[in-house]
């Protein structure tokens, strides 16, 4: 056990102080552990949600990462049963040379099964496959009451769809079988296009539909002709087994790291706009085409290891929104201007179109529509401010925003977008809190 801790997610905004850490090695101490205290628990993965979902001020988290085996695996259905503090980096380290690959996968592969369903995560298919739990067969959860409850569509099936994108709040995931998807190797057909202004982005992702894998990068200090620019990036696993085999797997080392944190001018207005127009034309033709090994396609981040430390010691905030397509995007169109205007976005921006698959969870964030989701340096009460105004955008033409990412929306903002709080509220564990729950649902 690491008492009095001061924990911080991956945005490092807030840092706050637990009792502590238990890190169990098997399920029975887990259960031991939570009947034991006296004080709120919250699981957690590898703090890899960049606000406080994964966090729980003065009282307990359980760290999954010695419940990190696998327990069986079927070769002809790719259904994989395991630990919930395994990884993807884990599973794709294991399935790839073998010709599987996760269905769904978010932009990190440094996640735990548990953390990737307890925020029902998405990924640049969503629009073809859905969020990660539609690919999770069924899961165990353990609660405070000692009881494990086998969660499934069938079996406890309320249960099963209140802790899908549940935030750690309807007790502890155990194990999970998920469905991984089979591929020919281990690469991706990798398109990128130049666009300029949201109207040409939504011309191409509409000429989209066909890929797997579609995500843009915006570059939101351009100043040019038009408000935004971008990169639309689309793929594709090979159909065929030219190139490289699953068996070679070409391990991605993290190739850079930042050793301490950044001064704060290094991610000024000024850098940000070089590194955008550098990054915009890195490609000497409006559309280009590669073959990438899948960690270049899908995890460009992880190969700079604590890359969240660039935003100095004050560190970021990441606003993700979802809005509903609309016939002229006015919302989105709204929130990108004013992100432009206020100067403070960083490098980091990306947008994709949702598909209209059904919502896994009570609280799954993906819903059709738009989502843009951009860090923005830690600048005080002038960042608060504008994204509280964005959230109102946001709310008012029926949209959302991600707790994943979240460290301070308000609680009416938070209700607006999960209309289903209600009902989930009954499945919460009672020994289950978390420093964003206090936030977004404050007990009077
Ligand atoms: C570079 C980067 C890119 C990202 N890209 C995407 C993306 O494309 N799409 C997307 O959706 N998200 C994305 N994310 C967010 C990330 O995928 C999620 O926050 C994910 O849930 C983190 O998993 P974790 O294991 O680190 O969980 P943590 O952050 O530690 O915890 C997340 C939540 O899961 C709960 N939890 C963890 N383990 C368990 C368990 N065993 N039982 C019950 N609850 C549990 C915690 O209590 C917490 O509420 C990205 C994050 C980063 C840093």
């Amino acid at each position: 056990m690491q008492e009095c801790s001061l924990y911080e997610s991956w945005g490092r905004f807030p840092k706050v102080y637990h009792l502590g850490e238990y890190v169990p090695r098997n399920f029975d101490e887990a259960d031991i552990f939570i009947q034991m205290v006296d004080v709120s628990v919250l699981p957690r993965g590898k703090g890899r949600s960049y606000g406080d979902s994964c966090l729980n001020q003065n009282g307990y988290l359980i760290s999954t990462r010695l419940l990190d085996k696998f327990i069986d695996f079927n070769p002809v259905s790719g259904v994989v049963k395991c630990d919930a503090g395994v990884t993807l980096d884990e599973i794709l380290k294991v399935f790839v040379p073998k010709g599987w690959f996760p269905s769904v996968t978010p932009g990190t592969k440094y996640v735990t099964i548990g953390g990737a369903i307890a925020n029902d995560v998405h990924g640049k298919n969503h629009h073809i496959a859905g969020t990660f739990c539609k690919h999770v067969r069924c899961f165990e959860l353990l609660r405070s009451d000692g009881e494990r409850y086998l969660c499934s569509r069938d079996t406890n099936s309320q249960l099963f769809h209140a802790t899908i994108g549940g935030l750690g709040l309807t007790g502890i995931i155990l194990w999970a079988e998920i469905t991984l998807r089979p591929i020919m190797n281990s690469l991706i057909e990798a398109e990128s296009i130049q666009f300029n202004g949201i109207d040409e982005f939504f011309q191409i992702s509409l000429e989209s539909s066909g890929y797997e894998y579609t995500v843009s990068w915006l570059d939101c200090q351009y100043g040019g002709k038009y408000p935004v620019r971008g990169i639309f990036m689309r793929g594709n696993h090979p159909l065929s087994v030219d190139g490289a085999s699953c068996g070679i797997v070409h391990a991605y080392q993290a190739w850079k790291s930042v050793p301490c944190d950044a001064p704060s001018c290094f991610l000024s207005r000024h850098t940000v706009k070089l590194f955008n127009t550098a990054y915009y034309h890195k490609q000497i033709f409006r559309h280009q085409k590669r073959i990438v090994h899948y960690d270049t396609f899908f995890y460009p981040l992880d190969g700079i290891t604590n890359w969240n430390r660039m935003y100095g010691k004050n560190g970021f905030l990441q606003w993700q929104c979802a809005v509903p397509v609309t016939a002229d995007n006015m919302a989105i169109k709204t929130i990108i201007h004013k992100i432009i205007e206020s100067k403070l976005g960083s490098f980091l921006a990306v947008m994709k179109e949702f598909g209209s698959q059904p919502q896994e969870g009570m609280l799954s964030f993906p819903m059709p529509g738009i989502t843009l989701a951009l860090d923005f340096p830690n600048a005080g009460q002038k960042l608060f401010s504008l994204l509280e105004y964005l959230d109102s955008v946001v709310i008012k033409a029926g949209g959302r925003i991600y707790p994943a990412k979240d460290s301070r929306m308000s609680e009416e903002t938070f209700q607006a977008s999960y209309p289903d709080f209600n009902s989930f509220k009954a499945f919460i564990d009672p020994k289950f809190s978390s420093s964003f729950y206090r936030r977004v649902h404050r007990l009077r």
